[in-house]
């Protein structure tokens, strides 16, 4: 999952930075309402924090733009306690929550994990599939019941498919939604993670579906489905 982070103050900026990268996110930043307002546009963000108060372009100006453009992504903003006007013209704009600096960045990291659940229609931290269990947040997998251990790239990896689980992901989409972007994106890293991942939770449940990408099934529904086709 890849977050936008837009925050001018750079100590938080940095803070927040750190945090969302030790939850396994890939994080982009950005100090300015221009420079986000291209990020934005440019790349496919799962969710972004977005400070109101900003140089070059307003925060409520930043979103008008993306939603203007079409960009839906998950908004959070963050406002100072005696911005509450500029709070209600966020969400008008198209923000989807917020939070009152100061504020705890467990929080930040809950209401994030909310967002991205309720963008990809799960209603609880825990994504299941099959007998496949993927804890989007104490970011563990489970198959029976049994734990799985994973590399953190192999769990951003997993969580985002498990995220959009049914549906065939493209390499690029893959590339695009779990490295930041200075990560050197080579798309054979995709092809041997996919790999590593298939060894730990049963080479089944991700299908090749040839020139298009990869798909996160429930092993058991489809060979029921293969048998009734
Ligand atoms: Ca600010």
């Amino acid at each position: 999952m890849r977050v936008l982070v837009v925050e001018d103050d750079p100590d938080l900026n940095r803070q927040l930075v750190g945090a969302l990268s030790d939850s396994g996110y890939a994080v982009d930043s950005a100090h300015d309402g221009e420079e986000a307002k291209f990020m934005g546009e440019t790349e496919p963000y799962d969710v972004v924090v977005l400070d109101l108060g900003l140089p070059e372009l307003d925060g409520v100006s930043v979103l008008k733009s993306w939603r203007g453009q079409d960009r839906d992504m998950p908004v959070i903003i963050l406002t100072a306690r005696d911005q509450w006007s500029q709070k209600v013209a966020a969400f008008d704009a198209g923000a989807d929550d917020y939070l009152t600096k100061p504020f705890h960045t467990e929080e930040l990291l809950a209401r994030l994990r909310a967002l991205l659940r309720r963008a990809t229609g799960h209603a609880s931290a825990l994504i299941e599939v099959g007998d496949l269990t993927v804890d989007t947040k104490a970011a563990r997998a489970f198959v029976d019941g049994a734990s799985i251990r994973l590399t953190s790239h192999e769990f951003k990896l997993l969580r985002y498919m498990a995220h959009h689980s049914g549906r065939v992901v493209s390499r690029g989409e893959l590339i695009e939604h779990i490295y930041d972007q200075d990560f050197d994106r080579d798309s054979n890293t995709i092809e041997v993670f996919i790999g590593r991942l298939r060894k730990k939770i049963g080479s089944d449940r991700i299908e090749t579906v040839r020139g298009l990408g990869y798909r996160l099934i429930d092993p058991t529904v489809d060979a029921k489905n293969d048998a009734t086709a």
